[in-house]
């Protein structure tokens, strides 16, 4: 375990904004994970926060005077049986290299969720998802740390109340379970049934009819690379806004206004551009002028300057449209 002190935040996460943590825990190998809670002892620790590829996450100016736990750990192992292929993967693994090797084996699954930013042990937190795919429909197991009682235990997924970018590990049990290890089950073949509006543009657009795993996970790197900022060249954090839900009973409304919604999901980054706030600047914060949900830091030194930018941004949506907006990506610390 690789231990160090006095680390900014800024430098672990993509959106860069948080002041200095404490410290941070790097865990190489299981041992580590073991030891984890005698070492946060012997420090005198009693507040961490698990951190992936800081994708979904940034800290306050005041920082954390706690522990970053980040998971360096990064292995695949699978086996085939019969049509299907089980993964056990670590957390530490990145995202994307770990679609590219299911889709290498032919697998359907996980394919349309090529390119998400970040690792494996995050992918449950907030049950990641893109194009009609969700991770939660492909986890056999989950295998976690209890934080509380110093063991290593495993769930099923029917434990973890996975729904839209929710689980336990972002709600009632934050904090509790260190994921370090996650089981996938996969099938070989091919996606069924209709693909996503733009998914399937982009295929015609390029006349591409296959629907090998590959192929779909490729294309839809291409479409997010056209509208979605790179993390490694420019800081953001992906979707900083989450999709409004409406009660089943304002659906009427929303067609009276021409708000444009997916059964009682709306819009949102439809209301942040017809607020008239794409490619605007506040404080250093641009609202993307390629997909309105998406906020970039371009020149932002503060969490406070971000706050700010976010207050002006839902306050226009919230005179012109009546929703309240919602941040998507978790504040290390709060
Ligand atoms: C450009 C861009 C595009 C994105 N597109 C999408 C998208 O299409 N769909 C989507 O769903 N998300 C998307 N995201 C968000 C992000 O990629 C996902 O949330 C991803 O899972 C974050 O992974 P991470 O390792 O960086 O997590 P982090 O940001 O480091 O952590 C996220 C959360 O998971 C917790 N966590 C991390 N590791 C562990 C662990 N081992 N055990 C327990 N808890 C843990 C953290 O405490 C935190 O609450 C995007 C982000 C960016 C920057």
């Amino acid at each position: 375990m690789i231990i160090r002190e006095n680390i900014p935040i800024s430098e672990l996460v993509t959106m860069r904004i948080g002041g200095n943590a404490r410290y941070v825990f790097e865990l190489e190998d299981k041992e580590d994970i073991k030891n984890l809670i005698s070492e946060l002892k012997n420090h005198n620790i009693d507040k961490w926060y698990f951190l992936g590829a800081g994708a979904n996450t940034f800290a306050t100016d005041a920082g954390f005077d706690g522990a970053i736990i980040v998971n360096k750990i990064a292995n695949i192992i699978f086996k085939g049986d019969g049509d299907k292929i089980h993964f056990k993967v670590s957390a530490g693994m990145d995202w994307d290299f770990f679609v590219e090797r299911t889709t290498k084996e032919g697998c359907t699954g996980i394919e349309c969720l090529a390119g998400i930013p970040g690792t494996v042990g995050a992918a449950p937190v907030q049950n990641i998802g893109a194009y009609g795919q969700e991770v939660a429909t492909t986890i056999t197991k989950i295998h976690a740390l209890d934080m509380e009682k110093d063991e290593l235990i495993e769930l099923d997924p029917s434990e973890c109340d996975f729904s839209y970018r929710h689980s336990i590990f972002n709600s009632t049990a934050r904090g509790k379970y260190y994921i370090y290890e996650v089981d996938f089950t996969l099938e070989k073949g091919e996606i069924k049934g209709e693909l996503y509006g733009s998914l399937q543009k982009y295929l015609d657009d390029n006349n591409i009819t296959s629907r090998e795993p590959k192929v779909l996970a490729e294309a839809v790197r291409n479409v997010r690379d056209s509208k979605l900022p790179d993390p490694k060249e420019i800081a953001s954090s992906g979707s900083f806004f989450k999709n409004v839900y409406v009660d089943e009973s304002k659906v009427a409304e929303l067609d009276e206004k021409g708000i444009p919604h997916h059964g009682t999901k709306v819009n949102t980054g439809w209301l942040i551009e017809n607020a008239g706030l794409k490619g605007k600047v506040f404080y250093g914060f641009k609202v993307s002028d390629k997909a309105a949900l998406v906020l970039i830091n371009e020149s932002g030194k503060s969490y406070e300057d971000m706050q700010k930018a976010v207050k002006e941004i839902s306050d226009t949506v919230e005179a012109k449209f009546g929703f309240k907006l919602e941040q998507e990506p978790n504040v290390i610390g709060k």
